[in-house]
């Protein structure tokens, strides 16, 4: 496992290259949080320049991508696709395979408790988080 997840190169092209150095110094910042890799599907929560966190979805090495920023919905790429990209590839082995398992590992934990005490975890969440709220009930 040597080769890179992301073809770095093609979704360079993809972006205004002030755009895709940006998203690297984000990568190196710490700004990107690596949420799952599943087969070709990485997901990554990464925060913005004003604080906001953005959901990102890529197909490795160089297939599909989305962003929940409003630059993403206006140019169909940005900056945090790239910070994703360059977060991913600097992952060694042991940090790949930390990603790949943390959706797992969460699952297993929430298994671990009984229903009630996780529809109360839920509550709280909604009562904190207005996205989860909303999607809740939809
Ligand atoms: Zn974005």
């Amino acid at each position: 496992m040597s080769a890179t997840l992301f073809d770095a190169d093609a979704w360079r092209e993809r972006m205004d290259e002030r755009w895709f150095e940006t998203g690297k110094a984000m990568a190196e910042k710490g700004d990107v949080d690596l949420v799952a890799i599943e087969d070709d599907r990485v997901t990554a929560h990464v925060t913005g320049s004003v604080g906001d966190l953005y959901v990102v979805e890529l197909r490795a090495p160089a297939g599909d991508g989305a962003c929940t920023c409003p630059g993403f919905e206006k140019f169909g790429a940005c900056k945090h696709q790239a910070a994703v990209v360059a977060a991913a590839n600097l992952l060694d082995a042991t940090g790949r395979q930390y990603v790949q398992g943390r959706l797992a590992r969460l699952r297993d934990g929430l298994a671990l408790e009984d229903k009630t005490a996780l529809i109360e975890r839920i509550v709280d969440l909604s009562r904190k988080h207005p996205a989860v709220l909303a999607e809740l009930e939809r």
